[in-house]
């Protein structure tokens, strides 16, 4: 694969008219050995606070991690949030369930699969599962076939979701797109230029729904993407520049 050209730097907005979208793994928090083992500092969490405050509160986590996932990760703090690729969208504290949950015999056949591949996970999400191979890169290929089978006989109401060291099978019926869009037809993300910044693939459908928008799709380092259309070098960077967007420096 071709090493791709870097985007520009985007300049900072005025926070007072962005709505921000965050994707939070590979973009705010660096990836551990498993989902669990990452950790949230006060820093983080005082920036996250501080940001949600100077956008009006026009701020969301966009993430493949469960809302309830989420909030784990960073509690007591409880923004807005689309969990589990847009299948789940919480606003006012209420949340919206897009989504059907995995049939059992699926359910089964991953954790088989995690059983018999040493070192990867299952993870049982509301409205799918993953697994994880961080620890097993070896088992990237037999799982990619089996999980690729699997998703054709499930059928056509979930979709295989390649990502970082991870093969998820989701309900189709919603991603980071279309969850973006849902929250900006509502108060009070509606009527602000959207932000969204986020790292893998399956982040692709919320940089073009920005683009769409005319906002700022913003990808984190070099990864090869079709849509972004701005980058920041790194998680790093990306604090760096939401601090700057919070008035904090
Ligand atoms: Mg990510």
């Amino acid at each position: 694969m071709q090493p791709e050209a870097a985007l520009a730097r985007p300049d900072v907005p005025d926070a007072r008219e962005t709505a921000l979208f965050l994707d939070v793994d590979g973009t705010l928090l660096a990836f551990a050995e498993t989902p669990d083992a990452v950790v949230v500092g006060a820093a983080l969490r005082t920036l996250l606070g501080d940001l949600h405050r100077a956008c009006g509160g026009a701020l969301a986590l966009v993430s493949g991690r469960s809302i309830a996932a989420l909030d784990g990760l960073f509690g007591p703090l409880e923004l807005p949030a689309a969990g589990s690729h847009g299948l789940e969208i919480r606003t006012d504290g209420r949340i919206h369930e897009l989504g059907i949950p995995l049939p059992d015999v699926a359910i089964d056949r991953m954790q088989a699969l995690a059983a018999t591949h040493a070192g990867s996970l299952f993870e049982h999400k509301r409205f799918g599962g993953a697994l994880h191979y961080r620890r097993a890169a070896e088992h990237r290929p037999a799982l990619t076939t089996a999980m690729h089978g699997l998703a054709r006989e499930v059928g056509s109401g979930f979709e295989l979701i390649e990502g970082n060291h991870v093969l998820e099978l989701s309900a189709a019926s919603g991603n980071k797109g279309s969850a973006i869009r849902f929250l900006s037809t509502r108060a009070p993300w509606r009527d602000r230029q959207p932000v969204f910044i986020g790292d893998d693939t399956t982040d692709e459908p919320g940089f073009e729904a920005v683009n769409a928008m005319g906002g700022l799709s913003i990808r984190v380092g070099q990864r090869p993407s079709t849509a972004a259309r701005w980058q920041l070098d790194s998680i790093d960077a990306v604090q760096a520049w939401l601090r700057t967007l919070a008035g904090a420096n």
